[in-house]
């Protein structure tokens, strides 16, 4: 019982199996789910970030080809036109301008194109509007160029006149007799159309926001996403920095403004530009969360089907185990019904249940043995007089009316002493035998004690179970038995009714009988005396 209790008092504590397997189920599949979204996130966000910097960098390459291949196609050009321009001390300045005019349109090459003499004097220049012609030339640009008296290109700086910002590109002119004549130079206007967004567009940013810049050799930007940052100083920028240094590559960064990005740079080597092909990480971080987002599409699904169906069978599972807890926890409080014999899938279940099976059989069966021993007599087989008297409480209430036959062997001791008591038992079973075939099924038949027998006669009255007594008196004179000589009963009868307090009162009745049919010599039946019913 203190184990019961304890048990009861324990129960809101415990876990049950089926919760347990779906809870394992459960946590395995989303562990199953984190892991493989944790790992294809990791995998693709490394294979994004490489693919886009090998992108950016093959994007960089090409640009500085289209560079270098352009600057290479403006220098010759020059240089052509500065053998135009061997004889300018015999030209006048309508010759010099309708030959200037027709290298920029031809070519497209430069916003403006100008002849300066030896002197530094501007002969005249493409297109027109800009004015300087037969002015002396004023940037150090230009002077230096002129001074150089060799192919020269200069960093981005500001004009004084228009105050543009441009590159300026020349080439020096020399007579036939290789003297120094001057130069002529062309310029790019880095903050207007020219040639540079004629071949890359005007708007260097393509669709998923990877954008390009060209920065000149001092780290200044040429070309830029943003017109207002062309000319910027950008060579605190570490790409642009390794760029500077001549280096090539490709790698994770953080501009000047904070942003990380992934950036392909390449040098152009016909002016010592870079080109640098950038994608905000943020793009791959977008294309990461596409990813995951599809991959949950797919595998949500799937993956709640799969849980469903485990869990249906952590179920299916823990019955068998749980319906056998349930029986065997009932085991000692309240009367176990076997459940129906079933196989099971689930080897352990079929054991289990099987063994629980036999040994609640076995039990069963030790119990019923246990019942029936005590409520038998093991000699007879007849019921004890403990039965008797159980049987009797029932009747008196159940019963208006029956009656007992009080039975006693005659002179049995002299059995005993003359065959042995292993023949007086033999006797008593005999007479167990008789008084059993002589009742009828709802009559019961008792041992009471030694060589006393009592037998209940259902619903009859002291007459019919005087017939029953009769019965066995004849049986027991005629049938042989084992001592080979008569052997007689003596038997008092009483009927029960109203009139009697209690079962003892019913059977001292019946002995009173029988004690009469002892004195008036044996052998006989009497039937108690109603009247004499007070004690
Ligand atoms: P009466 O006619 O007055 O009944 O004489 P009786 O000899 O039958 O009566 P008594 O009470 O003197 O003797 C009963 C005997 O029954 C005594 C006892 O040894 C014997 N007896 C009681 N129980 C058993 C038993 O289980 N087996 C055998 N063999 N004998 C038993
Ligand atoms: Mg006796
Ligand atoms: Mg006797």
């Amino acid at each position: 019982m203190p184990l019961q209790r304890e048990i009861k008092t324990n129960q809101w504590k415990k876990i049950s199996l089926a919760t347990l397997l779906t809870g394992l189920v459960t946590l395995s599949v989303l562990l199953t789910l984190t892991i493989l979204l944790v790992a294809s996130y990791q995998s693709k966000k490394k294979s994004l970030i490489d693919t886009t910097l090998a992108l950016n960098y093959t994007s960089a390459s090409k640009m500085s080809q289209t560079i270098d291949s352009l600057f290479k196609s403006m220098r010759s050009s020059l240089q052509y036109s500065a053998s135009v321009f061997s004889n300018l001390n015999s030209m006048n300045a309508d010759d010099v301008f309708s030959k200037l005019e027709l290298m920029r349109h031809s070519s497209n090459y430069f916003n403006s194109i100008a002849v300066v003499d030896e002197t530094g004097l501007i002969r005249n220049v493409s297109p027109k509007f800009i004015g300087s012609a037969g002015k002396y030339i004023t940037t150090e640009a230009s002077k230096t160029a002129l001074a150089l008296k060799k192919p020269y290109l200069s960093k981005p700086f500001i004009t004084l006149t228009t105050k543009r910002l441009i590159v300026f590109m020349s080439e020096p002119i020399y007579d036939k007799e290789g003297i120094y004549r001057g130069y002529i130079g062309g310029s790019i206007y880095l903050q207007e159309n020219n040639i540079l967004n004629m071949i890359f567009g005007s708007n260097p940013t393509d669709n998923i926001g990877s954008y390009f810049y060209i920065v000149g050799s001092d780290g200044h930007a040429l070309f830029h996403k943003y017109k207002n940052r062309i000319g910027e100083d950008i060579s605190a920028n570490q790409v642009v920095r390794k760029l500077i240094q001549g280096q090539n590559g490709y790698e994770q960064m953080v501009n000047l403004r904070g942003e990380a990005l992934l950036a392909g740079y390449v040098n152009v080597p016909e002016n010592g530009w870079g080109v640098v092909v950038v994608s905000p990480i943020s793009v791959v971080y977008e294309q990461l969360n596409r990813h995951i987002k599809t991959i949950l599409l797919y595998t949500l699904l799937p993956f709640a089907l799969l849980m469903l169906v485990v869990i249906a069978l952590a179920h299916r599972l823990a019955r068998p185990f749980v319906s056998l807890a349930d029986l065997v926890s009932k085991i000692g409080r309240e009367k176990v019904d076997l459940p129906a014999a079933k196989q099971h899938w689930n080897r352990e279940a079929d054991l289990l249940s099987k063994a629980i099976r036999y040994a609640l059989t076995d039990i069963q069966k030790q119990t019923d043995q246990l019942t029936h021993d005590a409520m038998t007599d093991p000699l007879t087989g007849l019921t004890n007089r403990r039965t008797l008297e159980a049987t009797l409480a029932k009747w008196i209430v159940d019963q208006p009316s029956f009656s007992i036959i009080m039975m006693d062997l005659d002179r049995f001791k002299a059995i005993n002493d003359t065959y042995g008591h292993q023949v007086g038992d033999e006797v008593l079973k005999h007479f167990a035998d008789i008084m059993t075939s002589c009742v009828r099924p709802g009559d019961v038949c008792c041992r009471f004690g030694g060589e006393e027998f009592i037998a209940l006669i259902a619903n009859a009255d002291a007459e019919e179970a005087y017939l029953v007594a009769e019965r066995i008196h004849n049986m027991l004179e005629q049938k042989v038995n084992p001592v080979g000589q008569p052997i007689t009963v003596s038997q008092g009868i009483a009927q029960y009714s109203s009139i009697l307090d209690s079962v003892e009162e019913l059977i001292h009745l019946a002995d009173q009988a029988l004690y009469k049919a002892k004195e008036s010599g044996r052998n006989r039946t009497i039937i108690a005396d109603m009247r004499l019913s007070a004690y």
